[in-house]
């Protein structure tokens, strides 16, 4: 008897509009996480389904933990070596 090995659970991200105030969940391939040299160029994005407006936040240490433990692609504007 083969085992079956499960996929882990799709990693969803609940999400709000500030424009349209929609609120709604979103899987990893759409959002971006873009990471500063500081926290105030650390923000992460994504285009609201709803109304189609790029929504840009501010992503602070948690969050960033999170999106790219949950595997959302990762853009370092900054290098720190
Ligand atoms: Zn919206």
């Amino acid at each position: 008897m083969s085992a079956v090995v499960a996929a882990p659970a799709p990693v969803v991200f609940k999400a709000a509009c500030p424009d349209c105030r929609a609120r709604f969940e979103l899987d990893a391939a759409a959002i971006r996480l873009a990471i500063g040299a500081s926290s105030r160029t650390t923000f992460y994005s994504f285009t609201c389904p709803e109304c189609d407006t790029a929504v840009r936040k501010p992503a602070g240490e948690r969050i960033v933990e999170l999106l790219t433990g949950g595997g959302v692609r990762t853009l370092r504007l900054h290098q720190t070596v």
